[in-house]
């Protein structure tokens, strides 16, 4: 690992004034994907700048009845506060289906909307990754891809994004308030993290500056009755294979509103408009979850080894549809 410094900066104005003027310097909170990274040398900051202690930690309702989680709040107590867990079910299942307890108790809410990709050949120095050295290849292309994107990817990386949270706030449209030295913005999470493109190494909107203050769920009165479905290889302490969330509002047998992310297929969180348009206005039983998974995986482009996470994705989003339809009827 290449030396570095370590700061606990007195205020986030201290804070981002060393990370603006040090191209070397790098935030860090919980540190759960950073310290990982730079053992395996992908990440060699000069100096680290500890934000952890300078964001809110709360979750608190808002004066328009959304909800307000502070960046540096832990994903367990997020996962376990009862706001969440009353209000937004899908997001504190998708948070529990993620990492061990263990790491849940350090990982921050800011750091995990950070978090890279765990495509092996992005964490081995030895391979091509444009993602890490732009320009230099992409190894997984032809490569061992079973668990490689099938969505938004493009000929310079197909990693996926590895993170369960942003499924879930996704499906939720929430919002990433960030502060730098020109101010502070408000970012959709759909317009949050960027497709690879040709510049697969620009993974987000966030400037090197600028840090994540807290993340906004607006109020979705329906967003009570949602879910959070992971597969994965084993039972826990695994990355998606595919996830689904999915929050319906149900009246009668018919889907007036719908909300659907899908994890371990794209190459950011991917929200599902097409699926949503099946889903809206029609009957909600097995014939139209099968109609909107089809049109959630219509433009799905796998490759060598990971075909199988079409179907996968199907019956995962079907599974996830009818387990918050049997909601609705009370069956659960
Ligand atoms: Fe790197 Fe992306 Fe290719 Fe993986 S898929 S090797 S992260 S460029």
């Amino acid at each position: 690992m290449q030396p570095f410094t370590y700061v606990r900066a007195a205020n986030q104005d201290d804070a981002i004034a060393i990370v603006t003027r040090e191209p070397g310097a790098m935030f860090i909170a919980g540190g759960t994907n950073m310290l990982d990274l730079m053992k395996e040398g992908v990440h060699a900051p000069d100096r680290l700048v500890d934000i952890r202690k300078l964001s809110a930690t709360e979750v608190v309702t808002r004066n328009d009845g959304g909800i307000r989680i502070g960046a540096t709040a832990r994903n367990s107590d997020v996962a376990y506060h009862s706001l969440i867990c009353d209000r937004y079910p899908v997001l504190s299942e998708a948070i529990l289906a993620g990492a061990s307890a263990q790491l849940r108790n350090m990982a921050t809410v800011g750091g995990n909307l950070m978090q890279r990709t765990r495509c092996s050949y992005f964490h081995d120095t030895a391979f091509a990754c444009n993602k890490r050295q732009p320009g230099s290849g992409c190894a997984a292309l032809n490569g061992f891809n079973r668990i490689h994107a099938i969505l938004g990817g493009s000929d310079r990386c197909i990693a996926t994004h590895p993170s369960d949270m942003c499924v879930a706030l996704a499906a939720l449209d929430a919002v990433v308030q960030t502060r730098s030295t020109r101010g502070e913005r408000s970012i959709p999470i759909a317009d949050f993290h960027l497709l690879p493109g040709d510049t697969p190494h620009l993974e987000t909107v966030l400037e090197h500056d600028e840090i994540i203050t807290a993340v906004d769920l607006p109020a979705l009165p329906f967003a009570w009755r949602s879910h959070y479905l992971k597969v994965r290889d084993r039972a826990s302490y695994a990355f998606a294979l595919v996830s689904a969330a999915v929050v319906l509002e149900i009246e009668g047998e018919v889907i007036n509103n719908a909300r659907v992310a899908l994890g371990g297929v794209g190459t950011k969180p991917w929200r599902s408009p097409e699926a949503e348009q099946v889903l809206v206005g029609a009957r909600a039983n097995e014939e139209t979850f099968a109609r909107a998974s089809d049109a959630a995986t219509q433009a799905a482009s796998p490759r060598r080894h990971n075909h199988f996470k079409v179907e996968l994705a199907k019956q995962t989003l079907q599974d996830a549809l009818k387990t918050v339809a049997a909601m609705e009827r009370g069956q659960l």
